[in-house]
């Protein structure tokens, strides 16, 4: 049989950046996938770091780690909710990456006696990321990350340009997404952003085949004739990407303005209709819950909830298998120095951080949760708070702390294993991606997952002090998951408590819409319980 050629979406963004381009493309391919199609993603990401492993939460958002522990744009998220595609180190290249990769080449001796440039090397170097990552599907979405104009996203620009010519016009498509405000003092909708952005993108030499209009309303025929006409589009390739109330709705809007239909005819791909059955059941259930549950999350990046990005989606999910509406109270871990503000929440989540900012407001909202046995849940660092409160308020372990909180705790109940003791470098040298688990029977672990052995991503440097181990086991902490050799502890719980569960690793990331991740759907049904009695 014929291998079908791989047909390459390039996903450009203009006038602004939050336009929604990474859910815009996740939604592409949940479409596609919805016609019977194999598709796959590539983030190109402009700036200079090898990967976004070393930036502050505050600059990028959150961190999103792959199967195979690469640290990623939170992007590539979106493409795992939205689709079966499995996310790995090669579908998010970073300039950085691709420099990195030109000048090791140079180095070995690569191009002897050339000059080494930035066309044709260093797009050589995208273009053979690009096929790379294509490799084996039927569709490639390949984002560019930053907005056209900007000097760093020229050279991939250059790239993806260029390989038009390379696999051929009908194998390609240039989707471009831009701003259309309203602007109430007019009374109209304004597409000279959209020219304007367009006109840059057709300066560097690509001509967009539609133009995604991202918009607090839906455009009428005639702003999206005239659109069709100055950027040089047929009309039906002018489309609204209307602002939501869920994100799961996006698919489905775009479907109606007829977006995958287009992308099929320009792509010359025969294909039925796409069954969208489970993405309007989804958004009905988002959009008419029955219920309403709160759930107060302590942490340091209240004011960015960007960084949380794949833990949000994973409250959504879990609210959504119990028909509820999960709404999320961002509480200041700093300011928690009352923590009877706790008092409305039905469930406690302690996310991921770093460094010791607000440590101690996280270890009163554990023992909040703990003494008032309001459901808990600590994710990664959240588990090792749940662990310093439980050594200081049970086990009696007065100045009991993490190594990376306190440098000179009485007792290190957190701590660096050998193996991080003398690691260095900061990028990628965390205990990163998928770990094994084996959980304990007759916990509300495994409960949650009714299996022995698990696999979880990963994405810390810290771990339970093996030292520590007899001594919390004894006072009643339940090692509810460890590796398979026992040497690292993953889920702790308590005993007589409705439901207390931290764990070291990161179940959000393996959250989908349509399968949500247990521990969470288990955290809200408690939560739920724990409402119905108050
Ligand atoms: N800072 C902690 C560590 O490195 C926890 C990291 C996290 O929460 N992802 O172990």
């Amino acid at each position: 049989m014929n291998q079908r050629p791989t047909k390459y979406i390039f996903v450009t963004g203009g006038v602004l950046s939050s336009l929604g381009k990474g859910l815009a493309s996740a939604s592409i391919g949940a479409l596609l996938e919805a016609r019977g199609l194999r598709v796959t993603f590539l983030k190109l990401d402009p700036y200079l770091n090898l990967d976004p492993g070393t930036m502050n939460p505050f600059q990028h958002g959150e961190v999103y780690v792959t199967e195979d522990g690469a640290e990623t744009d939170l992007d590539l998220g979106h493409y795992e909710r939205f689709t079966t595609a499995t996310m790995m180190k090669k579908n998010n290249v970073t300039a950085g990456k691709v420099y990195d990769a030109v000048l090791s080449k140079e180095r070995r001796g690569d191009y002897l006696g050339g000059t080494v440039q930035v066309i044709p090397h260093v797009t050589d170097e995208i273009k053979a990321r690009i096929e790379e990552a294509a490799h084996g599907v039927d569709i490639l979405l390949c984002e560019v990350g930053g907005t056209v104009g900007d000097i760093e996203s020229l050279p991939f620009l250059e790239a993806i340009r260029q390989l038009r010519a390379q696999v051929g016009r009908e194998n390609c498509c240039y989707i471009h997404i831009a701003l259309v405000p309203y602007l109430a003092a007019a009374g109209e909708l304004k597409s000279k952003p959209v020219q304007h952005s367009v006109k840059e993108l057709r300066s560097v030499g690509i001509q967009p085949d539609v133009i995604v209009c991202r918009s607090d309303r839906f455009l009428p025929k005639a702003v999206k004739s005239k659109i069709a006409l100055f950027c040089n589009v047929d009309d039906d390739a002018v489309v609204t990407a209307k602002d939501v109330e869920s994100i799961y709705e996006v698919p489905i809007i775009l479907h109606n303005e007829g977006l995958d239909e287009k992308i099929a005819q320009i792509l010359n791909i025969w294909t039925g209709r796409p069954n969208l059955q489970r993405w309007e059941e989804l958004a009905a259930r988002v959009k008419h819950p029955e219920r309403d549950v709160t759930i107060a999350m302590v942490g340091k990046y209240v004011d960015l909830t960007e960084s949380y990005k794949s833990l949000n989606e994973a409250l959504h999910h879990a609210g959504m298998a119990h028909s509820t509406r999960v709404h999320i109270e961002y509480v200041d871990s700093e300011k928690l120095s009352d923590p009877s503000i706790l008092e409305s929440a039905d469930g406690i989540l302690v996310p991921h951080g770093f460094g010791g900012r607000g440590a101690e407001g996280k270890v009163e909202a554990v023992r909040w949760a703990r003494e008032k046995r309001v459901p808990f849940f600590g994710i990664c660092y959240g588990m090792q708070i749940a662990v310093i409160e439980f050594a200081r308020h049970v086990a009696g372990l007065a100045g009991a702390n993490s190594r990376e909180i306190d440098e000179k705790t009485p007792h290190a109940v957190i701590d660096l294993l050998p193996e991080q003791r003398d690691v260095t470098a900061k990028g990628a040298t965390m205990r990163l991606g998928a770990w094994p688990c084996l959980v304990r029977e007759g916990t509300h672990t495994y409960e949650a997952y009714a299996e022995r052995e698990i696999s979880e991503r990963h994405r810390h440097r810290y771990e339970f002090n093996p030292e520590y181990r007899d001594q919390l086991g004894r006072a009643g902490l339940v090692y509810a998951g460890t590796s398979p050799d026992g040497r690292l502890v993953e889920v702790v719980e308590i005993e007589d408590h409705p439901w207390f569960v931290g764990c070291q690793y990161h179940p959000e990331f393996k959250s989908r819409p349509f399968d949500p991740h247990p521990l969470f759907v288990d955290f809200i049904g408690a939560a739920l319980k724990a409402r119905a009695k108050s």
